[in-house]
């Protein structure tokens, strides 16, 4: 076993030249230097290639202790304090580090020295080596800041090296594991953190299967694939994600997805209600997105527009079909596929409220409503209307008839003659008024019976409403009284017409089960030149102007006296 001889330096049987020597090159292989003391710590000695490493030549440092160098900033006052008094001792030091400035940077030296002691023991002083570590300081560097950015990494994390037992994990990984500290420490094997987790009830799903799970789980560590889900006994949602590196570790990223899976299973259920919403409703309904793509539609789409619905749903782009199925149809007045579908498209990409009905082309009615979608599209829904519309024709038609001769009846009458009346005062053009009244009904009642004096009303208004234009209005005003309004006629034109009404009638035979029955009319007329005055004022006129003529002996026509014609 060697002893320590006079030059400290083990198991050197080198004198104290030759030793320097040695540790002048041992220096200079590791790209540092030899340096000495002398007992009161002044440098004596550097090696020159100090110079080359520092810019300051060995000679520089000759005389001055380490202080009067400088505490090099890298170092905290404790650690220099403690370098102090392992001097005073002198005893060896080694990993003394510090940071040396040189021409090209910055550098990294470690330093370890150790006292010499004379023949008798005394202190000679201080001899060592200074080594280049910037490589060393600068890989512990950045090892340090990727294990601090693992641990403040906000996802979890885990290391576990080609043994497969933990390397590194961070705190957001010891956090969820917190039940059992013992599998977070390097070292321990996948497998055995997977059982602990499994002991403390970590894993909810796999109650009653419990090796059967963990078998699974290790073949899925062993040979990771897609990330997957799973649900932790806090009942929080997590998304682990594992990755076999090219150096047999695998890293297990695990994502808390909570927040995303509840918001994707309010979803669902909104969208279930929508669905519920839509397969219920009597309507259709169709949603286009901003690309006119349909994105939604229910069954009674197809219903309600009469649309072949595996044709469409069939169809590459099933909104286009949708649209073309309707086009062709002639449902947007033109079968002009390409120009209209450039126009409805365009219509569609720019939506604006709209409401209309719609009569489709096989005569049946639909409402069709158009709202924009916030973001982008369209919703359009399609409802059948067609026995409403039709019920409402129906009661829209009892409503303005006259149920025994289907001339408008007295209300509708006055409401046609008051629009009449109006527009023709709007545009300064004559009106004329007729009030027709059959003559000595009261007799036709009494000898042929109500049923056949109703058969001689409809017939009276038939043959009045054949020789009538179609833009008059005839109406009955009474019992067996009509009136007649001619928009655009003035006094002559008027007179024409009434006279060709009475004489029709005059001219119609009856035939009844009690014989043949002829009825006349009396006639007034008034024209309103420029339709001056107002409505009830002309009716009273040309209600005055019939009883004239009941009163000059009937089945005639009178003219009111003041009206232009003159005529009485
Ligand atoms: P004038 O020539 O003066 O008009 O004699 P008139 O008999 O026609 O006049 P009057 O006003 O005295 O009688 C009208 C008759 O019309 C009385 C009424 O019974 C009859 N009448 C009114 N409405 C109806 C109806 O709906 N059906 C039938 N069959 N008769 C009706
Ligand atoms: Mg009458
Ligand atoms: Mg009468």
């Amino acid at each position: 076993m060697p002893t320590p001889d006079s030059t400290g330096v083990q198991g050197s049987r080198l004198d104290d030249a030759a030793a320097k020597d040695l540790l002048r090159d041992y220096a200079a292989t590791l790209g540092g230097w030899f340096w000495e003391t002398d007992a009161e710590l002044r440098y004596t000695y550097f090696s020159p290639s100090v110079f080359d490493i520092t810019g300051v030549t060995a000679e520089w440092h000759y005389g001055k202790t380490r202080e009067d160098i400088g505490i090099p900033d890298s170092m905290a006052p404790e650690a220099w304090q403690a370098h102090l008094e392992c001097l005073r001792r002198r005893e060896p030091f080694s990993d003394f580090v510090f940071q040396r400035r040189a021409p090209d940077g910055v550098r990294w030296m470690r330093t370890s020295g150790i006292p010499v002691f004379g023949g008798c023991g005394q202190f000679q002083g201080y001899r060592g080596t200074a080594s280049v570590i910037t490589a060393e300081v600068e890989a512990q560097r950045r090892n340090d800041s990727l294990i601090n950015a693992i641990e403040n990494f906000s996802e979890m994390f885990a290391l576990w090296g080609p043994n497969d037992r933990l390397v590194v994990c961070n705190q957001r990984f010891r956090e969820i594991n917190a039940k059992f500290a013992s599998g977070c420490q390097p070292g321990v094997l996948f497998e055995e953190h997977i059982r602990m987790a499994m002991a403390v009830g970590m894993y909810p799903d796999a109650a009653g299967r419990e090796e059967d799970w963990i078998q699974r789980r290790l073949l899925r560590h062993r040979a990771p694939g897609a990330p997957f889900e799973m649900q932790r006994q806090d009942g929080r949602w997590i998304l682990l994600t594992e990755q076999r590196l090219p150096d047999g570790s695998t890293t297990t990223i695990s994502t808390d997805i909570t927040e995303r899976k509840r918001a994707e299973r309010a979803l669902a259920a909104q969208n279930d209600i929508l669905q519920a919403a839509l397969t219920t409703i009597p309507d259709g309904v169709q949603v286009l997105d901003n690309d006119l793509n349909l994105v939604a539609w229910n069954e009674r789409l197809f219903e309600v527009a009469e649309l072949d619905k595996d044709a469409i749903l069939g169809a590459g782009d099933p909104g286009k079909a949708l649209r073309h199925a309707l086009t062709e149809r002639g449902e947007f007045g033109s079968v002009d596929v390409p120009a209209t579908t450039e126009v409805e498209d365009a219509a569609s990409h720019a939506p604006t409220p709209s409401q209309q009905e719609q009569q489709l082309t096989n005569g049946k009615w639909i409402e069709r409503r158009v709202r924009p979608i916030a973001s982008g599209g369209s919703l359009t829904v399609y409802r059948d209307i067609d026995e409403s519309k039709r019920l409402y024709e129906r009661l829209e038609f009892l409503a303005t008839t006259d149920a025994l001769t289907e001339v408008a009846n007295r209300r509708s009458f006055l409401d046609r003659a008051e629009a009449e009346f109006d527009r023709a005062k709007r545009y300064g053009r004559n009106i004329s008024i007729l009030m027709i009244d059959v003559d000595h009904f009261k007799a036709v009642n009494d000898s042929h019976g109500h049923a056949i004096g109703d058969d001689a009303l409809r017939r009276v208004a038939a043959v009045c409403s054949a020789a009538l234009r179609d833009s008059d209005v005839l109406g009955r005003v009474g019992g067996e009284e009509f009136g007649a309004l001619l928009p655009e006629a003035g006094a002559e034109t008027a007179h024409l017409v009434a006279e060709r009404l009475r004489a029709s009638v005059a001219g119609q035979t009856i035939e009844t089960k009690t014989g043949s029955l002829n009825v006349t009319i009396s006639v007034g007329v008034t024209t309103a030149s420029e339709a001056r005055g107002d409505l009830e004022a002309i009716i009273a006129e040309a209600d005055e102007a019939l009883y004239r003529a009941k009163q000059d002996g009937r089945n005639r026509v009178v003219h009111f006296a003041g009206s232009d014609m003159g005529i009485r």
